[in-house]
């Protein structure tokens, strides 16, 4: 790339952060508002520019989620998604009032496909709703983004039309979104210089990647559209969102800093709190991390591991282009033990993340002195299991089911069974039943006790730490009339984890379908 003199704008790639809004529609990863908070505040602390916190007339509960993370962040713009249309955008609006730094993202279909099979609108009209919607919104807000969705599927010179209008009429931001996941790099990447040479205004606007990962190449497609010029990036924490996913926000803040000399830009992202960061919405959602996804895998760093002797020093700069400690793995992860006190305790939380009140502060403090007894050496997972297993899991009101007592049998010549007691409405309730292994047996006298129905779709255990006296953690998904939610447990007992992992989900289900709502999920 050519030396080029740039200020600030220039030189800055914004990361726009959709987890709360894009990454919310992977299947199973619905978030309460209280989750979506914990998450916001962990974004401010990861530095990204733009958090996009819902579509706030899609949902009451989005509508709440964008107006609590306004009030709660100080320093990222808060944005809300609307579709073209007043209804939406008026209740976007309303919903980031109070933000310090209020923005609005618009967007409409402008490839031949959706508009003919979805919004049922000639260019001509796609045209005159874009400069309608941009000027109506300007006139109560500063800060307008625009996004052509499909833009990748959709005719260059219509897109120049498109986002010529929209800057005119106020846009500050022309997000070029590739919604299906369809684009190749090179192609991907002289659209976005075709577009900020042709569209009248160009240059006096940012210009962004919206990405998914269909076929792999999100990550790809946004750092080609960098290349050509765009100095936006949207993305989301492990690439989570719909389908395949979104551009992961890790790997492409890498990318740009471990080959800052190619690209010459910066982004405001403290890349030491990737790591914290990526474990927290793993938890949250209960999306597991592939040991082999890069940067904050498992495997990522694992060369690392188990490698001790002197002369490695050497080869570690031969085959490391990043560091672990850059993203936040410290490698020494063991914190505490038996004696460590409350004040210890509360700082280290405070440093993975989690800002507690003093009731759950004191109930996350009991469960760790628990743990501590039954388990030496206590780790920074094992903590963020606890507050995930005491705070996040409790939604705002008090859970329908709670477990009571388990007892299973299990011999290589009997047929396992399994003895659960638990409260449903405060009644207490006990049942008993076989099944083809302790959890399947478990499981079944749970739906039994609870009177479910819901199928189980996806079940994992994963160990959290090392050794045999891990704590284990059960990701369960459930889906139930269309509706799925995942539930998370864990426990140094496996049985245990997938027994609480699944009352979670059962609670979470009870929650869903007590504010089940109108959800038009759509967008680019
Ligand atoms: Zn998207």
């Amino acid at each position: 790339m050519s030396e080029r003199t740039m200020d600030e704008s220039q030189s800055i790639v914004r990361i726009f952060d959709t987890t709360l809004r894009d990454g919310e529609q992977s299947p199973g990863a619905s978030m309460n508002v209280e989750e979506k908070i914990i998450i916001a505040r962990q974004l401010e602390k990861l530095g990204v520019d733009v958090i996009e916190a819902g579509f706030a007339a899609s949902s009451e509960g989005d509508f709440e989620s964008v107006e609590r993370v306004s009030k709660e962040v100080k320093r990222p713009m808060v944005v809300s998604l609307a579709r073209a249309q007043e209804g939406d955008i008026k209740k976007a609006l309303k919903a980031v009032e109070k933000a310090k730094h209020p923005g609005i993202h618009i967007f409409i279909a402008t490839s031949d496909i959706h508009m003919k099979h979805k919004l049922r609108m000639s260019r001509n009209e796609v045209l005159d709703a874009v400069i309608w919607a941009v000027g109506y919104a300007r006139k109560h807000i500063d800060y307008i983004e625009f996004s052509a969705e499909d833009a990748s599927r959709s005719e260059w010179e219509f897109l120049v039309q498109v986002f010529g209008e929209a800057i005119r009429a106020g846009a500050k931001t022309l997000n070029v979104p590739d919604t299906t996941g369809y684009a190749i790099p090179s192609e991907f990447g002289k659209l976005v210089q075709y577009l900020i040479e042709h569209t009248e205004g160009s240059r006096r606007v940012t210009w962004s990647a919206h990405c998914h990962n269909d076929l792999g190449l999100a990550v790809a497609n946004s750092l080609a559209a960098v290349a050509n010029g765009a100095r936006q990036v949207e993305c989301t924490i492990n690439g989570i969102g719909e389908r395949a996913g979104n551009t992961s926000l890790e790997e492409v803040v890498m990318a740009l800093k471990t080959r800052k000399a190619l690209f010459g830009v910066d982004t405001h992202v403290v890349t030491e709190q990737i790591y914290p960061t990526s474990r927290l919405v793993s938890q949250i959602t209960g999306i597991p991390i592939p040991i082999n996804k890069p940067i904050v895998g498992d495997n990522a760093f694992a060369h690392e591991a188990g490698i001790h002797q002197d002369g490695v020093l050497k080869q570690k700069l031969t085959y490391e282009i990043m560091t672990p400690e850059s993203v936040g793995i410290t490698g020494n992860r063991l914190v505490m033990g038996k004696h460590s006190g409350r004040h210890a305790f509360s700082e280290r939380l405070t440093e993975l993340g989690f800002n507690l009140n003093k009731v759950d502060m004191n109930r996350a403090f009991l469960r760790f002195k628990e743990l501590a007894d039954k388990k030496k050496e206590v780790y920074d997972e094992d903590i963020e299991a606890i507050v995930a297993e005491e705070i996040l899991r409790l939604p705002s009101r008090p859970d329908r089911y709670e477990l009571l007592y388990l007892n299973v049998n299990s011999s290589s010549s009997a047929i396992p069974s399994a003895t659960v007691k638990m409260r449903v409405d405060g009644q207490e309730c006990m049942e008993h039943g076989t099944g083809d292994g302790v959890v399947d047996a478990c499981y079944k006298v749970i739906a039994k006790i609870t009177d479910s129905h819901s199928k189980l779709v996806r079940y994992t255990v994963k160990a959290i730490t090392g050794g045999t006296d891990a704590q284990g953690e059960v990701s369960c998904l459930i889906e139930d009339g269309g509706v799925r939610v995942s539930g998370q447990g864990s426990h140094t007992d496996i049985i245990m984890a997938s027994a609480l992992a699944y009352i979670n989900a059962l609670n979470k289900m009870e929650y869903r379908k007590h504010c089940r709502e109108l959800v038009a999920k759509e967008g680019p």
